[in-house]
């Protein structure tokens, strides 16, 4: 108690000298706001009765202070190293960007640009026009139109085409994706009326064709991204669905969900339908999102028959999910290096960190491997060890890729206090523990990384 009264008053501390230098650097009000945080601190940690002696000093202080405003006047919303070997991580900003595209992207978000101007007639131009042949292309449909993501893509596919109506969906795949999104809650938002058919575990082409009426308005398919069912289980193919639409004369849409550009079968080992096969099989619409394993920045893709899409540029819900122009350049560049796959697969980090061959990952892995010992203490010791990655973000969800980790040994350290102390340096190092051990997954570890995960490992 004796101590918390000898806690500096505020306006005493605000007009110390010891405060001279901070107050030539920043305005009074974040000087304020950042004593008193520090202060506040000091008051919980003399009430929680803190193991270290507690300091007072005005000049002490002074330093907390200091620390407090570079910590309040940095970005929140910045670089972290994502060595979870989880290679669309949602929480970790989904798909890095391609290098080859940073320079475009930068030149365009910081000058004008003919994001709705036609340059060859001297008129309004339409913003969706720089991506749209380029998803045709593609995916082999004939028209395009992207949003703000897969959600949003939803929406308005589905306020479009079935506002009032029912949309007949299976059990199985009523789905939700992470982050409170789920098929039902947009169906409910879109007006449209769900209407679900078969079991949890099986469908069969009858369920649906029972389901079909008056009302029916949409056939919809959603790909059970991040799950999977095993045992006894059916389900109806896009195809057959497809066959079925065009004889009832009700459209059918798919959520893909993930949004495959290429088809990765030969090269991973693991089977997605990609776009385009949804497409050629007769889907009317089909949305996918851009951030997932197209490798490109947050969007929403719908690609279809004009009948469907073109009632969805005209709707009023489009220009509340509208794509900004630093996205559409960003996607427009994606997509672009998709017009070859063997670029694709090179330039786009995603593919690339999905892709990887074993041979490529064993020497990045001893690359990492070399830095990561390079700047660590005597008393921990670096070791190579073989497990698993994920794709992430919803897709492939039963792949399993065999991956080179770098395990950490301390002699004083617990993994805990490792994986604390690497979230919370320089560049956030973000890893994972496995039978107490901390390890750095290599395979999403990027070149650029290399020199900020040596500083950001000497805080060990
Ligand atoms: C990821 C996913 C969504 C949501 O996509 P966002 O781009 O994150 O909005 C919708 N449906 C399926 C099947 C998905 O996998």
């Amino acid at each position: 108690m004796s101590l918390l009264t000898k806690i500096p008053k505020v306006d005493r501390l605000l007009a110390d000298p010891a405060l001279a230098a901070i107050r030539e650097n920043y305005p009074a009000g974040l000087i304020l706001k950042a004593v008193r945080t520090v202060l506040e601190n000091i008051r919980s940690e003399i009430i929680s009765g803190s193991f270290e002696p507690i300091n007072l000093e005005h000049s002490h202080i002074a330093a907390q202070v200091a620390a407090e405003l570079v910590r309040d006047s940095s970005f929140s919303f910045r670089r972290v190293i994502n060595a979870t070997g989880t290679v669309i991580h949602t929480n970790l900003g989904r798909s890095p960007l391609p290098e080859k595209i940073a320079a475009h992207l930068t030149e365009t978000a910081l000058c004008y640009s003919n994001l709705e101007f036609d340059i060859a007639s001297g008129e309004r131009g339409d913003r969706y026009s720089h991506v749209e042949s380029l998803i045709c292309e593609l995916t082999g449909a004939e028209a395009a139109l992207v949003v703000n993501n897969n959600a949003a893509a939803l929406l308005l596919a589905l306020s479009s085409l079935a506002k009032g109506g029912e949309v007949i969906v299976s059990r199985g795949e009523l789905v939700e994706i992470g982050g409170s999104f789920r098929i039902p809650d947009i169906m409910g938002q879109s007006g449209a009326i769900l209407r679900e058919v078969g079991t949890t575990n099986r469908t069969h082409l009858k369920d649906y064709k029972k389901g079909l009426c008056q009302e029916t308005k949409l056939l919809l398919k959603v790909s059970c991204s991040n799950f999977a069912m095993i045992g006894y289980t059916a389900e109806v193919s896009h195809k057959q669905l497809a066959e079925l639409g065009e004889e009832a004369g009700v459209p059918v849409m798919v959520d893909a969900g993930s949004g495959l550009f290429i088809d990765l079968e030969q090269l991973i080992g693991s089977r997605e339908t990609t776009v385009r096969e949804y497409i050629a099989s007769g889907a009317d619409v089909v949305a996918c999102s851009g951030d997932k394993l197209l490798g490109g920045p947050q969007a929403g893709i719908i690609a279809g028959k004009r009948e469907f899409v073109e009632p969805m540029k005209k709707h009023p819900l489009l220009r509340a999910l509208r794509l900004d122009k630093m996205t559409l350049c960003a996607l427009e560049g994606v997509l672009r290096l998709h017009r070859d796959e063997r670029t694709a697969l090179k330039e786009i980090p995603t593919l690339r960190m999905l892709t990887i061959s074993a041979d490529e990952l064993k020497r990045h892995a001893a690359r990492v491997l070399r830095r990561v010992r390079r700047s660590l203490p005597g008393s921990i010791r670096a070791e190579l060890v073989s497990g698993f990655s994920m794709a992430g973000g919803g897709t492939l969800p039963t792949l399993q890729l065999p991956t080179k980790l770098v395990a950490l040994h301390s002699e004083n350290l617990s993994a805990n206090q490792i994986e604390i102390m690497l979230r919370n340096a320089a560049t956030p190092v973000i890893g994972r523990i496995y039978k107490d051990l901390f390890h750095l997954d290599t395979r999403t570890i990027l070149d650029s990384d290399l020199h900020l995960l040596e500083e950001s490992l000497k805080t060990l």
